[in-house]
């Protein structure tokens, strides 16, 4: 089990569970969501999400012909996870808020084709230009557990 939570340290949840995936995605969608140059996204169940203290606050706006549901802290902000209405029973969440880091790692950066032009990617990891079929990155998961 593990604990992910916001910066003011007031939302938190506890997350259990077999990922399906852990990458990095360069996309520019991205970049403008988190301020960040990229972001590490880790693809879970949602049931496996539960709350153990705080109150988020549910964002929703319209992306990519979907709703995106943004589960963040009422009081600092922070983005702790995501969804889209679509399949609500997925949810990215952002890696950067979980306290341990030490139990994932990522297999794969994507949408290098909008990666910012001062980073080097030279960590040997497989680089998707753009999208890669689902079942490419959850194959790179499983052989990198395997
Ligand atoms: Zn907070
Ligand atoms: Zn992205």
């Amino acid at each position: 089990m593990y604990e992910f939570g916001c910066h003011c340290k007031q939302l938190t949840y506890c997350y259990s569970g077999q990922p399906e995936c852990c990458y990095i995605c360069h996309c520019t969608d991205c970049q403008r969501a988190s301020g960040a140059a990229f972001t590490s996204n880790i693809i879970v169940d949602t049931a496996d999400i539960s709350l153990v203290s705080g109150s988020a606050a549910e964002l929703c706006y319209s992306h990519n012909n979907d709703q995106l549901h943004v589960c963040c802290c009422q009081s600092c902000g922070t983005d702790l996870y995501l969804y889209f209405e679509s399949r609500p029973a997925t949810a990215t969440i952002l890696t950067g808020t979980f306290f341990q880091q030490h139990w994932f790692s990522p297999i794969a950066h994507i949408w290098t084709q909008s990666s910012v032009p001062w980073l080097k990617l030279d960590d040997g990891l497989p680089c998707f230009e753009k999208q890669p079929a689902w079942e490419d990155l959850t194959a790179l998961w499983k052989s990198q557990k395997a």
